[in-house]
This record gives structure tokens, C-alpha cells and sequence, in this order.
């Protein structure tokens, strides 16, 4: 990778944040964002709104970093940053990883509920639900281990009394699927105003889980 691709992956990230903003997915300091490069990761800095971000500020941090190591005294990234890097280091086929607080998803996370399989776009998170994992304090690492746990085998959860984590091939579609998750959060919560849905089956889940294998797809390696 060139230092040009890096510096285009950087551009991408502050993108994302401002794209994530514009969607209404985050607000404020809420949220942050990161993508693989090479062994590491590139991430958003800790309490910067998008508008103020810039390339340079956005931090680079190797797929081993710890607690002890010295750039996490002298780089400022996001408070989640183990989140991004157990993610990325546990998912060798997704390169992107953002994290939300967009309003519906959080209402339910709130009551520490998952999104069941009340439409079928919810196989798009890769399984039968989108699960909500427990609470835990925002950059711990026991948060961290919640959100490995709720995403095995998907691609988002919902974090109980905090948001989204939603993980994509690429930025665009990590992004792509957080919005998703917030309009099927949103759905859903519409829907639970005459009762709670009736819930597609896991068999029609399975039967749309195997359509999207192919669904969109121009050619076999798209
Ligand atoms: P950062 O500004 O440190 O990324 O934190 C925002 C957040 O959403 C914490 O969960
Ligand atoms: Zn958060």
C-alpha cells in the first residue's frame, strides 16, 4: 500500500463521519469509525465531531496495540478502539468497522432488546436477528468482548443503553448497513405500537439469507 492509498483511506474516513452525519446516523462527538490498513488500523481521534475532523488527525494504530503500548500516550483515538481492533483482528473479511448512536437503534438498546426477524431485511446483518449485547461502560474492554460475542456470525448488533456496531467489507458498506439497521430499528418500533409483530420464521430467514448470497451481484467476485 502507497502512502497515496493511505492518504485515500484517511480522505474516506473523515468522509464516512461526515456521511454518517448527514444520514442522521451520529451527531456531536457521538460515534467513530475505522478501516484496515496493511497490519493496523486507521481510526477516528477521541471527542472530535466530524465537521472538525481532518485527515491527520485521524490515527493509526497497529492491529497488536495494547493497553501499555506508547502510542496510546501520544495519539488520541477513539475510546473504542478495542472494539475496532478485536473486530478487525477477529474478522479477517471485513475491513471496515463503524459505531452509532442513531436514535431508534438506541431506543431499543435502551430496553436492552434485539431487532427479531420482523422483516426480512434483517438477514442483510448476516443471521435471523440483530442481537443486542449487555451493557458495559463505553471503552472498556469488557464492552469490547459484548460486542465480539453479539456479533458472532453478524455483521451488526446493538449495544444495551449505548447503540451500533456495524462491520462491512468496506466503509461504504459498514455504513451502509448501520443506516439500515436505524430505518429497521425505526420499523420496528412503528410496528410495536399495535402489539409485538408476528416474526418470520427461520426457515423464510434461511431462504432469504441464501438469496443474498447473490442478490446485487454482478459476477461471482463483486
Ligand atoms: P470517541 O469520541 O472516543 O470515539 O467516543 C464516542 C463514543 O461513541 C464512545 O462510545
Ligand atoms: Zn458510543
Amino acid at each position: 500500500m502507497s502512502a497515496a492509498d493511505e492518504g485515500a483511506l484517511r480522505r474516506g474516513i473523515v468522509d464516512t463521519a461526515l456521511d454518517m452525519e448527514r444520514l442522521g446516523i451520529n451527531q456531536g462527538t457521538s460515534g467513530n469509525v475505522s478501516a484496515r490498513l496493511l497490519d493496523g488500523f486507521l481510526i477516528t481521534p477521541s471527542g472530535v465531531p466530524a465537521r472538525e475532523l481532518s485527515v491527520e488527525s485521524i490515527v493509526y494504530l497497529p492491529l497488536d496495540v495494547s493497553d501499555s503500548d506508547d502510542v496510546l500516550r501520544t495519539a488520541r483515538p477513539s475510546s473504542e478502539w478495542r472494539i475496532h481492533r478485536d473486530l478487525l483482528r477477529a474478522r479477517p473479511d471485513m475491513h471496515a468497522v463503524v459505531h452509532t448512536h442513531s436514535t431508534a437503534a438506541t431506543a431499543l438498546a435502551m430496553h436492552g432488546r434485539e431487532i427479531p426477524a420482523v422483516h426480512y431485511m434483517v438477514a442483510a446483518a448476516g443471521g435471523t436477528s440483530i442481537r443486542c449485547a449487555p451493557y458495559a461502560l463505553f471503552g472498556t474492554q469488557a464492552l469490547s468482548d459484548h460486542a465480539l460475542a453479539a456479533l458472532q456470525g453478524r455483521r451488526a448488533c446493538l449495544l444495551a443503553h449505548h447503540g451500533v456496531v456495524a462491520l462491512g467489507a468496506d466503509l461504504s458498506r459498514a455504513v451502509w448497513l448501520a443506516h439500515e439497521v436505524e430505518v429497521l430499528a425505526r420499523q420496528y418500533l412503528l410496528a410495536l405500537q399495535f402489539g409485538a409483530p408476528p416474526v418470520l420464521t427461520d426457515e423464510q430467514m434461511h431462504e432469504v439469507l441464501e438469496r443474498f448470497k447473490t442478490y446485487g451481484k454482478r459476477s461471482k467476485d463483486d
